[in-house]
């Protein structure tokens, strides 16, 4: 935030600073606009968020996995930590402006828009055009154990991770198309999938359910919930408990993909722009939202593909589209 000084005074008073666009999100969605608006020189700001949380911290969910073997242009496999930092690097290069910091409060409801980083009464910034990209994340199950072994056996990407889980005994938490859609996956890599669900019957689709019932690698433990992920520095098991008996007992697996679910990262946009039925930010052509000027990109607006390139390609989409619209503006 720049400082001026009041002449009137002599101290230094906060101003809100301008910017043409303003990304909020530093995933693949979020750096991908950074590098391609900075290359269009409309100087964008971007607030990359800062760490709170093992699960929650600047670069998105790539942040959380190991190697990533599907991202093309590595064909030796490259991290997500890794990878982010390319990405950082790329957009620095062009001349983004990362601020490692979080938007507070975001009011769409005028243009410019405005963006507070502080409590203060005077916004940060002010924007002709923000690119949303504030991605989602996993639902937890929020037991011991969770947040220590993430990433060491305990993942919430089957696509990312399954391959390194060849010959294990996994567990997939869940009961929704993506726990049976994972657990199916999974199958390729593992010897035997445990779906542990908390009630006696699927949320998923029939199709997904009657595939999943048909896999011989594939078992059901029902009414039952995790208490525990036991393991010191590695997943070594699972503690459960049956709702229905009350019974404890241990599920011997090193492996443990959560699938309850992903929530989007909506709250600075919730009660302002349009959101689909499930809670992501809806699109229509491209990154296009409710709000004229506002754009959105990534996993806020996607539940279908979730990948890394993915969520890259639709930042680029809307670098574009937002550049298009500020020409358009300007007219
Ligand atoms: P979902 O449909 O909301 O299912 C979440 C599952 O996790 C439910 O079975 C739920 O149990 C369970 N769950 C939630 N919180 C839990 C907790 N704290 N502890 C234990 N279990 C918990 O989520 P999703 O499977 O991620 O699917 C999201 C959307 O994407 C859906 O609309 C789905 O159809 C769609 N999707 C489609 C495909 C596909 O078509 N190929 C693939 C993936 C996702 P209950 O059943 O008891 O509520």
């Amino acid at each position: 935030m720049d400082l001026a000084t009041s002449p009137a005074s002599g101290l230094k008073e906060k101003m809100t600073e301008h910017t043409s666009v303003l990304i909020i999100g530093s995933g693949p969605a979020g750096l991908t606009a950074a590098i391609y608006t900075a290359r269009a020189q409309l100087n964008p700001i971007v607030i990359e968020g800062e760490p709170s949380s093992t699960t929650d911290q600047p670069g998105g969910q790539l942040m959380l996995t190991t190697d990533i073997e599907n991202y093309p242009g590595f064909p030796e496999s490259i991290t997500g930590p890794e990878l982010m930092a390319n990405f950082r690097a790329q957009a620095l290069r062009f001349g983004a402006d990362l601020r490692t910091t979080k938007v507070q409060r975001l009011d769409t409801t005028t243009r410019p828009f405005r963006a507070w980083l502080t409590g203060d009464d005077e916004p940060s910034i002010s924007a002709d055009a923000v690119i949303l990209a504030t991605g989602a994340q996993s639902m937890m199950l929020k037991v011991p154990g969770e947040d220590r072994l993430l990433s060491h056996g305990l993942s919430t990407c089957a696509t990312c991770d399954g391959f390194f889980f060849r010959g294990h005994d996994i567990a997939v938490i869940g009961g929704g198309d993506s726990a049976i859609e994972e657990a199916t996956f999974l199958t390729r890599f593992a010897s035997s999938v445990t779906i542990v669900h908390r009630r006696d019957s699927l949320r998923a689709s029939k199709i997904m359910q009657e595939r999943a019932f048909a896999n011989e690698k594939i078992r059901f433990v029902w009414n039952t919930q995790v208490t525990e992920v036991l393991g010191a520095e590695k997943v070594e098991g699972l503690a459960v408990r049956n709702l229905v008996t009350g019974e404890q007992s241990v599920l011997n697996v090193t492996g443990v993909f959560i699938a309850i679910g992903h929530i989007p990262n909506t709250t600075l946009v919730t009660d302002q722009v349009d959101l689909e039925d499930n809670g992501y930010v809806r699109t229509g052509l491209g990154s296009y939202t409710s709000i004229d000027g506002l754009f959105a990109a990534g996993d806020v607006q996607d539940h279908v593909y979730r990948q890394a390139i993915t969520s890259a390609g639709s930042g680029c989409v809307a670098a574009i589209d937002a550049e298009r619209w500020l020409e358009a503006q300007a007219d």
